[in-house]
């Protein structure tokens, strides 16, 4: 992300397990002899791989993995078990894989069955879930929890989920061990905190940076315009048609908001003093990850919701069935998003139409 956002390369197809440890020293080595230490700006791999190249990046690991692969650091079957042994897991119990009271209540419970839909996940043991709980409610800042909430969920996570709780980079909490039984148990008790929306994957699910709220390093605010967003798409009906779609927002190029792998991302820019935004759409994270392209001039905080609702609408005219928004975006490319969101003639600055985001890459 940064600065200078770069999708991961792969640079060897296989290494067996017990080389794992001298590969990466083989990495650091290469980084160390050939990185920019010298270059605050320019102290990443990254930088080095863009500037090397990919394949020559990997000829250096491989050259320098010849001198150390057999080195004291090559991995044991005795060292993984020995470090295996502090990773036990929770002590499960043997459980049907469907738990008849939870289909009960997915069938009795409209509100409940929409947050399963949403928060809760599969897992791989029998009659367990895991469930996200979201810090997505509108009105309160992404990902922001008071300490009377966070004592309630660790409360929650002591009594459903063999007491661990994880936070996930799209800033929610995740039960990761709960048992199907209890589900509804944990809904109710979560809906009175305010932590049970469901929203996990939806477009108020905002990834966002604490910018100029908090900030030193911010170029803008970047909350007001997460709640603007929220507010604006609070009708849940309309959300779950929407589908999923992850928007994230950063305050300044350092991107701690990721805004480069949004299917929408905002980036807070100043300029001449004054905040505005930036917008990109087409990123995305995992196996498929990609960067956002920018779809033009940047826009002034009270113009952002309009923005945002063109380009959704612009997805739900171009849509087929069942795509999401960012697999419509690199379908389509970004013209039509920008026609809608600058009008006619791309606009403010007469940029003209940029092609599909697959053909670009
Ligand atoms: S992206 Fe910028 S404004 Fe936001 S938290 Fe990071 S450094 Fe601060």
């Amino acid at each position: 992300m940064g600065r200078t956002p770069i999708v991961g390369h792969v640079i060897r197809e296989f290494l067996p397990w017990r080389h794992m440890l001298t590969y990466i020293e083989a990495i650091l080595r290469v980084y160390n002899r050939y990185g920019r230490r010298d270059n605050l700006w320019k102290a990443r791999i990254k930088i080095l791989v863009k500037s090397l190249g990919v394949e020559a990046f990997a000829r250096e690991v491989e050259a320098e993995w010849a001198e150390v692969k057999d080195s004291p650091s090559t991995l044991t079957q005795e060292e993984v078990a020995r470090v295996s042994a502090h990773f036990t897991a929770p002590a499960y119990e043997d459980l049907p894989a469907i738990d008849a009271s939870y289909v009960q209540s997915l069938a009795d419970s409209r509100s409940f069955s929409r947050w399963a839909e949403r928060n809760v996940h599969p897992h791989r043991r029998p009659g367990y879930a895991a469930v996200t709980l979201s810090l997505k409610k509108t009105g309160v800042p992404p990902g922001d929890a008071t300490a009377e909430q966070m004592d309630f969920v660790a409360d929650l996570a002591d009594r459903y989920s063999f007491g661990e709780l994880r936070v996930s980079h799209e800033q929610n909490l995740i039960l990761a061990d709960v048992r199907k039984r209890d589900l509804f148990a944990l809904w109710q008790a979560a809906k009175s905190q305010g932590l049970a929306t469901p929203n996990v994957g939806l477009l108020t699910n905002v990834v966002c940076c604490p910018g100029g709220d908090f900030c030193s390093l911010a170029n803008a605010k970047s909350i007001p315009i997460a709640e603007a967003i929220q507010l604006r798409f609070d009708d849940l009906d309309y959300l779950h048609d929407i589908g999923e779609l992850d928007l994230n927002i950063s305050g300044c190029m350092n991107s701690c908001g990721h805004h480069h792998i949004g299917h929408i991302g905002i980036l807070g820019v100043d300029k001449q003093g004054a905040e505005f935004y930036q917008v990109s759409i087409g990123g995305r994270q995992g196996s498929a990850a990609a960067l956002g392209q920018v779809i033009g001039p940047s826009f002034a905080a009270a113009e952002m919701p309009d923005v945002v609702a063109k380009l959704i609408d612009t997805y739900l005219e171009q849509r087929h069935e069942d795509e999401l928004f960012v697999d419509t975006v690199h379908r389509v490319g970004i013209a039509p998003f920008k026609s809608r969101v600058y009008g006619a003639g791309h606009g403010r600055d007469g940029e003209g139409a940029a092609p599909p985001l697959s053909a670009a890459a």
